[in-house]
């Protein structure tokens, strides 16, 4: 079986074609611009370079279009026809209260999918756009929709409630929500399965750190809290978003600055962050360098985003009364050696401590614990697409 994963942003289309037999990513690629000038898609089928189609993409369905036809070009192409993409799995944003796990697309799906529009009004539309396009270039091919949010809907309302009128609840749905859910179920499970017990037994806090970051306390399998909200916009500062503030900055700096709405929302989603505060970038590579040479807004910015992570740590094992394990994983926790030692550093009271030598890794599945340490610390890439896949073939087969 061959599953199609697809992740339609509102400019652009991400996609792999996964053999479900092996596992194997068989090809992926990037549509880019599309419905801009100058649309391009980047295929690379497994083990070969990859090609740079540039060809106008009016739309998502001209996207969709392209996808299938490198996949089955003669030169670059992976499979001989089009019937050879038994499912699709679409990664969509924004569930809301209606789904706790992936689904298969039908009219109601699709007319939920678009009322959570209000609630991820950049995200949403994309993802139903990218539905609809496969749809229309495959059809009969079932469609899966596997949501960034459905793995935090088992929080108690304790954590995911606001404590404002509760009627913004009723009218507005205002809530915590979460996001990365795909991420974190996946690399918990992977934890899971490393330390060779059942998820079930198991307190585990995953730190899903990359350009956007969230954290999320795993208690027997189940989100029971995690740091973005009711949009990615809360929990640790990232690379452009503040994270948590408090909440009456915002009006005071609107009158101050005299800010609109749309001016707001973007000082703090695109310019805060450890951007905001370095002054520099929003990538930790630059970040990490910059301390080096001793630029000292670049070292606040990472002594901000560590302390911020390691309070959540603090937070979710208070909040599951003791951790057992914590994973890294996204871009940063993968790849940063040093960040991952100084969020573990002075640990020792709750058990926490990473072994140097075993830490000295980028990127691969591996335990970082020191000898003797009580909770068990890992670093786990994290594989969105294969469980979007996995969910697909798993509906399919019911
Ligand atoms: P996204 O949230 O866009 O999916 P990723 O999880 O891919 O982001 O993470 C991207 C971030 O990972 C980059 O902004 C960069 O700061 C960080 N990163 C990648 N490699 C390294 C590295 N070797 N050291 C530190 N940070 C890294």
């Amino acid at each position: 079986m061959n599953v199609l994963v697809i992740n339609a942003g509102s400019s652009s289309l991400k996609y792999q074609l996964i053999d479900m037999d092996t596992q194997a990513v068989m090809a992926k690629g990037l549509c880019e611009r599309i419905g801009i000038e100058g649309s391009c898609l980047k295929h690379t089928p497994a083990g070969r370079d990859a090609v740079v189609i540039t060809s106008p993409m009016k739309d998502h369905s001209d996207a969709i279009t392209m996808v299938i036809d490198a996949l089955v070009d003669k030169d670059h192409g992976v499979i001989a026809d089009m019937s050879a993409i038994d499912a699709v799995g679409h990664r969509v944003v924004h569930g809301g209260e209606y789904f706790n796990q992936s689904v298969i697309v039908d009219d109601d799906v699709k007319k939920k999918i678009d009322e959570c529009s209000m609630l991820a009004p950049l995200h949403n539309p994309a993802n139903l756009i990218g539905i609809e396009a496969c749809q229309k270039a495959m059809p009969g091919v079932p469609m899966v929709a596997v949501f960034d949010t459905a793995f935090h809907q088992t929080m108690p309302a304790e954590a995911y409630m606001y404590a404002l009128p509760y009627e913004y609840y009723e009218k507005y749905k205002i809530r915590k929500y979460g996001f990365h859910g795909t991420s974190h179920y996946y690399v918990a499970n992977r934890c899971a399965a490393l330390i060779g017990k059942p998820i079930e037994e198991l307190r585990i806090i995953t730190l899903h750190l990359g350009n956007g970051s969230s954290i999320t306390a795993v208690n027997k399998g189940k989100s029971v809290d995690t740091s973005m909200g009711f949009t990615p916009l809360a929990g640790v500062p990232m690379g452009t978003r503040s994270g948590v503030i408090d909440p009456a900055i915002v009006t005071f700096l609107m009158e101050k600055e005299g800010l609109s709405i749309a001016e707001a929302d973007a000082m703090l989603n695109k310019k805060s962050g450890v951007f905001g505060i370095s002054g520099l970038s929003s990538d930790f590579r630059d970040l990490e360098n910059g301390s080096k040479e001793g630029n000292a807004k670049c070292k606040l910015a990472l002594d901000m985003f560590e302390y911020s992570v390691k309070r959540y740590i603090g937070y979710y094992a208070a909040a599951m009364g003791g951790v057992d394990a914590i994973v890294f994983t996204a871009g940063v926790g993968e790849n940063s050696i040093a960040l991952r030692e100084r969020i573990l550093s002075n640990m020792e009271f709750m058990g926490i401590a990473c072994d140097s030598e075993k830490n000295d890794v980028k990127g691969k599945e591996v335990e970082i614990t020191k000898d003797g340490a009580k909770v068990r610390t890992f670093v786990i890439p994290t594989n969105e697409e294969l469980t979007i896949a996995l969910d697909t073939k798993k509906l399919l087969a019911k």
